[in-house]
């Protein structure tokens, strides 16, 4: 399986070479800020499974928290391209938005309902978790 995207002014080029461990939508307040107030749309890969094929992204760590995910954007047009978190290492999480075909995408779990907000959707067949699972 071979999975490629980017950013939005394409800068930033990614190609994925290993099957998704998670396909899932975050309704975190911090993910509000980076998806513009939805849930983040987000599909998890192994990280090994991971290359950019061109550009560089930027790294942004809140110093604020504990242990903060490190986001991963582009620093030409600020899309937040995947992210790393501390709670899965070896893994990426990316941004669905940002596949060349986001139509792959079917959430199977909501995570962090504690902060979702009255219009936000969660389709029916899908678990949903205050936080995270297990
Ligand atoms: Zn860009
Ligand atoms: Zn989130």
């Amino acid at each position: 399986m071979k999975i490629a995207g980017g950013c939005y002014c394409g800068a930033v080029r990614y190609e994925i070479t290993s099957e998704a461990q998670a396909s899932l939508q975050c309704h975190c307040r911090e993910c509000q800020y980076i998806s513009g107030g939805n849930p983040a749309a987000l599909m998890i890969f192994p990280l090994e499974g991971f290359q950019l094929t061109s550009g560089e992204m930027k790294q942004f760590r809140r110093s604020d928290l504990e242990r903060p995910v490190t986001r991963h954007f582009c620093e030409n047009c600020g899309t937040g391209v995947a992210s790393e978190t501390p709670s899965r290492p070896g893994s990426i999480v990316i941004k669905v938005g940002t596949l060349d075909d986001p139509s792959i995408f079917a959430p199977a779990v909501a995570i962090f309902t504690c902060d979702k907000q009255d219009f936000h959707h969660i389709p029916e067949d899908i678990t949903a978790f205050d936080k995270r699972p297990g």
